[in-house]
């Protein structure tokens, strides 16, 4: 086991944080593997701390610094930079297997039976389901594989500019070879499913292991409520189911925020958390008038944002939805 991990990447304070509550979930959900992260040189030295704390491995990447192949490599496609350095993973020969899981993604569940699979398993893209999405993946490091990859990179670019793009025309294979390196949905489900196929997320939504905030909106591009516990901004439109969302929040409120503050001490830094007291909200009056309103009336407020925090939409009450939700 000492010689498996699982593998994230964040080359920003913001990725950074997506990274600490990805952590901090698989911690939760008693991993029995190391945990490795990847940063690059910006991100602040209070960040690597609380990273630290978090991850057996905090391993430094910088293509421009390595004067290796990669170094070569990056000179020639600049425009694939962050691409790049995904492909570093590979490079972590200490481990003979890893699971690559974007910093956006979040566990939901113990999901170390992905050990027993074979490089290169992934989930389907939900956008294109005959390419995998490259935000969770088995792999084998190796540095030969390191290299042909950024070989490949050099010569052929990535057809989505980005390392998915890559990775799926290498492990070309993918969609018809070997139906065991096909992952069920559920180990990188993204709410993309939930418009696009609604049933099926009704149907088997609560199964889900690991959740993947893709798209340009990420947890860490709203804000957090920390006394009505409850996020704001446009939930729907970071394609996220909004109780996945809010357990994002929940963990990086409860777990992360309270590192973070030791870690960066005096030093201001954008947590995404506020604190808002609502006194003008008389506790007796809300709860009989928010039981008296429908389900469906009670999704359009929540929608307007006006959830019955202090009654049924409560702490307690979301948690025990929460809770069983994912059960
Ligand atoms: N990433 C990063 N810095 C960036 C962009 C991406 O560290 O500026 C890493 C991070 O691990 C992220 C992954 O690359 O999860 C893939 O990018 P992203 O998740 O934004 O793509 P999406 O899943 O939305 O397609
Ligand atoms: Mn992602």
């Amino acid at each position: 086991m000492a010689d498996q991990a699982f593998v994230t990447l964040a080359t920003n304070d913001s990725y950074a944080k997506g990274a600490m509550v990805l952590g901090q979930s698989l911690k939760n959900h008693k991993t029995s593997r190391k945990l490795v992260v990847m940063i690059g040189p910006h991100v602040s030295d209070p960040s690597r701390a609380v990273l630290r704390r978090i991850y057996d491995e905090v391993r430094l990447v910088d293509v421009l610094d390595s004067g290796d192949s990669a170094n070569l490599a990056m000179l020639k496609r600049p425009d694939l930079g962050v691409t790049f350095t995904k492909l570093h993973c590979w490079t972590l020969t200490h481990y003979s297997k890893c699971v690559f899981m974007d910093a956006d993604t979040l566990v939901v569940s113990n999901v170390d039976e992905l050990f027993d699979r074979e490089e290169l398993s992934a989930a389907p893209d939900p956008g294109w389901p005959d390419c995998f999405n490259s935000g969770v993946f088995v792999f084998r490091p190796s540095k030969e594989t390191h290299g042909k990859l950024l070989q490949f990179c050099t010569e052929h670019g990535s057809f989505d500019g980005g390392d998915q793009g890559v990775l799926n025309a290498y492990f070309g294979d993918w969609a018809t070879t070997d139906i065991s390196k096909h992952l069920p949905f559920i180990y990188n489900l993204s709410s993309v499913a939930l418009y696009t196929y609604a049933p099926a997320f009704k149907q088997f939504g609560s199964k889900a292991k690991v959740v993947h905030f893709l798209g340009s909106m990420k947890p860490w591009s709203l804000t957090f409520d920390t006394t009505a516990r409850r996020v704001q901004g446009d939930v729907e439109g970071a394609s996220s189911h909004p109780s996945f969302m809010l357990e994002w929040w929940l963990l990086f409120a409860t777990s992360v925020l309270p590192m973070m503050k030791q870690e960066y001490g005096d030093t201001p830094f954008h947590s995404g958390c506020e604190s808002s007291v609502h006194l003008s909200i008389s506790q007796g009056e809300d709860i009989s008038g928010a039981a008296s309103l429908s389900s469906l009336e009670r999704k359009h407020k929540w929608e307007q944002g006006q959830a019955d925090y202090m009654g049924m939409d409560s702490f307690d009450n979301i948690q025990k939805k929460l809770d069983s939700f994912l059960k």
